[in-house]
């Protein structure tokens, strides 16, 4: 489903105010209008300033943020559409400081924001499984220094990666942090992340030696010259990776590395529609189940 491409001038017409955020929250929610879930009645009162609608029947209190990623959140809804908007709009992503300044919270706060919307990415991303040809590897990401894979470079982290290829260019991406680089996690992964049967290509590690038992997996021992004629796309999706938590993190603890990569990826595999990026957001909030605060 295509959905409108934003611009920062349509978007604050659009949403200039906090009741027309509330207007279009509940036309995206109660798509064929209001209907009481204690007792099915579509009357109702809205009680002014709380996002509260009262059943003119059985006067049980319906919120519109229930049940959505804005669910018991003290910001205002225009917050968190402009959060929105410009976590949504801007490719090198926004840091929580930043954000912070632009919607007028604290830090804390923005972090939050920024920690369930990209939650909301990974967790939409995860509902697509890959297919076709895939190339799948490893590599050590995040910390403020250099290091090499299996050195144990301070603060690095295992992630591994899996790409789509359709020849001349990537399909969908996908990218997981795991403890180590071993059959339990790869499998895991695989299983996750991939269709049963599919051509896998990989360099000849051990460890991924366990994509074998379900998929029609392809190893080969691969010198680092060589490397970007066998596992191309999944290289170039690492080394834009590198430049995205360089360029907007400078660098990026473990602790948070996950999020960043859900957002990556989501990015990436709406690339070709990124000005649709914040209407697609604001719409997978509405529909999402809320994300735990802590
Ligand atoms: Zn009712």
């Amino acid at each position: 489903m295509n959905m409108p491409e934003a611009s920062f001038l349509a978007w604050q017409k659009q949403f200039s105010t906090e009741d027309d955020c509330l207007e279009y929250l509940q036309e995206m929610k109660w798509k064929n209008g209001f209907i009481c879930p204690r007792c099915g009645n579509a009357h109702n009162y809205k009680i002014a300033s709380r996002h509260l609608y009262e059943c003119t029947q059985c006067k049980k209190q319906t919120s519109v943020t229930a049940g959505t990623l804005f669910h018991g959140s003290k910001i205002t809804l225009i917050q968190w559409f402009w959060a929105i908007y410009f976590l949504g709009s801007d490719k090198g992503s926004i840091s929580a400081l930043r954000l912070s300044k632009l919607i007028e919270v604290n830090w804390r706060t923005a972090r939050l924001i920024l920690k369930k919307l990209r939650s909301a990415m990974g967790h939409r991303d995860s509902l697509y499984q890959l297919s076709g040809t895939i190339e799948l590897d490893d590599a050590l990401v995040g910390g403020r220094q250099k290091g090499k894979r299996g050195r144990g470079a301070a603060g690095k982290k295992n992630v591994l990666i899996a790409c789509e290829s359709k020849e001349k260019k990537a399909g969908f991406i996908a990218m997981e942090v795991v403890d180590s680089i071993c059959h339990f996690s790869v499998d895991k992964f695989v299983k996750k992340y991939l269709k049963p049967g599919q051509k896998v290509r990989s360099d000849a590690l051990a460890a991924l030696n366990i994509i074998d038992q379900a998929q029609d997996h392809e190893a080969r021992v691969t010198p680092s010259h060589l490397v970007d004629e066998w596992l191309p796309w999944v290289h170039i999706a690492i080394g834009n990776l590198k430049t995205f938590l360089l360029g907007t993190f400078h660098g990026v603890s473990g602790k948070y590395l996950q999020e960043y990569l859900d957002e990556f990826c989501y990015r990436f595999n709406r690339r070709f529609i990124e000005k649709q990026i914040p209407n697609r957001l604001l719409n997978l909030a509405i529909v999402h189940v809320p994300v735990k605060s802590s």
